[in-house]
């Protein structure tokens, strides 16, 4: 390497081959990872300061794959092709070494002994869960102190990354946003947005504060991907700790206020929601491109969840369980709630009533998308004299929600997204023992059996399956037909979403509106083509429609998959996709229903006696629908995946209550009387 030894700082980027940032799920996503990573390699190219870059690299003719590579046949980063290349901004100078390696970290290879020569060695790349993780603890090894840029790593495996991290951490490596590293060796990363100035990302102490991350969002408008709608800065650990301990210093005065003030301050929020509804339908329809009757049964669901809440608040007498023994139930404290863009607003509300309702304070984390809510629960929040503090905001990713469930002043997660996520944030929660409410991604089955009206349970499902392309966890993704049924079903079926209206998202006539964003669309695509690749049938849809112009639009599109277990049938795709099976009979259907790894919702057509009871004692999901697909969810009622599809208890109603309080046994001794006392009490241990 071509630097004077002993720099104070080198840069290793691992891994950054197009083959590793195509994987499926990387989180964050590669355009925002390595838009984050080429400002750190300016920064330091800028600085005089040596960069390596660490490369796998196959050799096709030897064959010097790694043993389970070769095994399940998987060719990755072949020399010389272009998925063993770096994205364009991340190409490596004339000055700058590649050290080669066939497994997971540089060190390991002889060319390793090249490493940089620095005292600190910044590694950023991919995946943090396997080559990142190697590559620090041999770099440790080797006497580098390590750090690890922490918004410029990305995994498709986010429940092994975490832990990876609070394995590393403090150990092998410190992990370090980008913004830290760039004070500590005085090196100017230059703007993350140009032309725009972004919103600030925390709310706490009554109003909005900037953040020093020097990370950023942009929103565009779904439906004119041209239109840039706002760019906002992600917060960071130091904003969700201001946030938090706000929460904290509030939820001392909240929990003993909650008892005579909930019941009024929840029912003048629902008024002061109420009177914003227009704007908060239009504010849906343009963030995240909702169809205006999607939006508005969004936000009469909200409406709901909150009237269920607020019936349930205030002052509750001790439960007496015998003489000189009650049950006290107590708040937790801070509760973080993290929710997904695709709800932005029934999710939030489900989750700040009821903690509101029981004693806690919140420290929320909403995704990026979808902004003009936030700003809309904060207002209405504060109209109805929520004393300031009660709810914080720290807007961010991955890294933000991570940060929210490390923080030690947060006693309890509520979280709704990816099960991948899911499954991350159970793991950190599991090492700081916290309790976990998770509503997870969905992979909803339906069983066609013996029913009268096919025409209008195709009707139904068109709609319930395609309205705001699939972007709902509840969508039905798998049809599944007895084979004595199929093809006339398949028939109604594809007559009725092929009149489905695709349209702007204000219109009101509009059943399909654009996904959230172009990656999302591509995404979709990728899957859609993917099981195509591997035999499946197309059978409607499949392509962008003709006058999508710069929209996200996306074909509904209907699938007969090669097989039950390609991963079009067993992953949620999220988006305006349907896949149809064959099955031989109808208890073989029911199988089928259940054969994949999430369990959020089940749905039956049917009229026959025996198959509803067959149905009702098998179908292994949380929510179960007998021919209706098109009604809404209850707010009373439990809402809760099964297995992948969720952890911990269900939201909503009265299930609220063994998530956001806890019992607490009382053993009250009677007062001591003067005369005298029999000895012991009977009931002692
Ligand atoms: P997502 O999991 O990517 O993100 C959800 C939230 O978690 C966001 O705020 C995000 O920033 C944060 N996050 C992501 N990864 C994280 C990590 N490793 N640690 C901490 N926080 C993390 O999901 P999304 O794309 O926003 O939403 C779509 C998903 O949500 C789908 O899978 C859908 O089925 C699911 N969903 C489920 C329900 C339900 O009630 N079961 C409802 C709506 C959406």
């Amino acid at each position: 390497m071509n630097v004077a030894a002993d720099a104070r700082a080198a840069l290793l980027l691992v891994d950054l081959q197009r083959d590793f940032l195509a994987h499926p799920g990387l989180v964050p996503d590669a355009g925002t990872l390595t838009g984050n990573i080429a400002r750190l390699l300016a920064a330091f190219r800028a600085a005089g300061l040596p960069v390596a870059h660490a490369r796998t690299l196959v050799r096709a003719d030897v064959d010097d794959r790694m043993p389970h590579w070769r095994r399940d046949n998987l060719w990755r980063c072949v020399e010389g092709t272009p998925g063993a290349a770096p994205p364009a901004e991340l190409e490596a100078r004339a000055d700058e070494p590649i050290l080669a390696k066939t497994f997971y970290s540089p060190f390991q290879n002889r060319s390793g002994d090249a490493g940089p020569r620095a005292r600190v060695l910044v590694v950023a790349g991919v995946h943090a869960h396997a080559c990142v993780r190697a590559t620090v603890l041999d770099a440790y090894q080797r006497g580098y102190e390590v750090w690890v840029a922490a918004d410029g790593v990305a995994s498709y495996d986010p429940a092994h990354a975490a832990l990876s991290r609070d394995h590393l951490e403090g150990r092998a490596c410190r992990f370090l946003t980008m913004a830290e590293i760039a004070r500590r060796l005085n090196l100017s990363l230059g703007d993350p947005a140009p032309g725009a100035s972004p919103r600030e990302p925390v709310h706490a102490g009554g109003g909005w504060r900037a953040s020093g991350s020097g990370r950023v969002w942009r929103q565009h408008n779904p439906a004119d991907h041209a239109e840039l709608l706002y760019t906002v800065a992600i917060g960071d650990a130091d904003d969700v700790d201001l946030a938090a301990r706000r929460a904290r210093e509030r939820q001392r005065h909240w929990a003993d206020e909650a008892a005579d003030q909930g019941p009024a301050r929840l029912r003048a929020w629902a008024d002061a929601l109420a009177g914003r509804r227009a704007a908060m339908v239009a504010a849906l329809t343009r963030e995240i491109g909702k169809p205006v009757a999607d939006a508005e049964a969004e936000f009469d669901y909200a409406l709901g969840l909150l009237a269920a809440a607020a019936g349930r608040a205030g002052a509750r007498a001790p439960e007496r369980i015998a003489d000189g023994v009650e049950v006290m139930r107590r708040p937790l404290g801070v509760v973080g709630l993290i929710t997904p863009w695709n709800n932005p607003l029934a999710i939030p509300v489900g989750k700040i009533a009821p903690a509101l309702a029981y004693g806690n304070t919140v420290l929320w984390k909403p995704a990026p998308p979808g902004l003009g809510i936030v700003d809309h629960v904060l207002a209405s929040l504060a109209e109805a004299g929520f004393p300031e503090d009660c709810v914080n905001v720290v807007i961010g990713d991955a890294e933000t929600g991570q940060a929210v469930v490390r923080h030690a002043d947060v006693a309890a997660i509520s979280f709704t997204g990816s099960v991948a996520a899911g499954r991350a944030i159970a793991g950190l929660c599991a090492l700081s023992g916290k309790p976990l409410q998770a509503e997870l991604g969905g992979n909803n089955g339906v069983v066609i059996g013996a029913c009268r009206d096919p025409a209008r349970a195709a009707a139904e499902l068109a709609s319930a399956a395609f309205s705001f392309s699939g972007q709902r966890c509840t969508a039905p993704r798998r049809l599944i037909v007895t084979r004595d049924r199929y093809d006339d079903f398949l028939a109604l079926f594809l007559a009725r979403v092929g009149e489905l209206r695709l349209g702007h998202p204000a219109d009101p006539e509009t059943r399909v509106g654009p996904l959230l964003s172009r990656q999302r669309r591509d995404e979709v695509l990728a899957r859609v083509e993917a099981a195509l690749s591997r035999g499946g049938e197309l059978l409607r849809g499949g392509g962008i429609p003709a006058h999508a112009g710069q929209g996200c639009w996306l074909e509904p599109t209907v699938i007969a998959p090669a097989d039950a277990g390609d991963a079009i049938v067993r992953e949620e795709s999220f988006g305006p996709v349907v896949v149809v099976l064959r099955a031989d009979d109808f208890e073989a259907a029911v199988a089928l229903c259940n054969d994949v790894e999430q369990g959020l919702v089940a749905s039956l057509y049917s009229d026959d006696e025996d198959q509803l009871r067959h149905f009702s004692r098998h179908a292994r999901a949380g929510i179960l629908r007998i021919n209706d697909a098109g009604r809404g969810i209850h707010p009373e009622a439990p809402f809760g995946g099964w297995k992948a599809s969720g952890m911990g208890p269900p939201e909503h109603g009265r299930w609220d209550e063994s998530f956001y309080c806890r019992p607490q046994a009382v053993y009250r001794a009677a007062p001591a009387r003067p005369a005298r006392q029999p000895e012991g009490a009977p009931w002692k241990n």
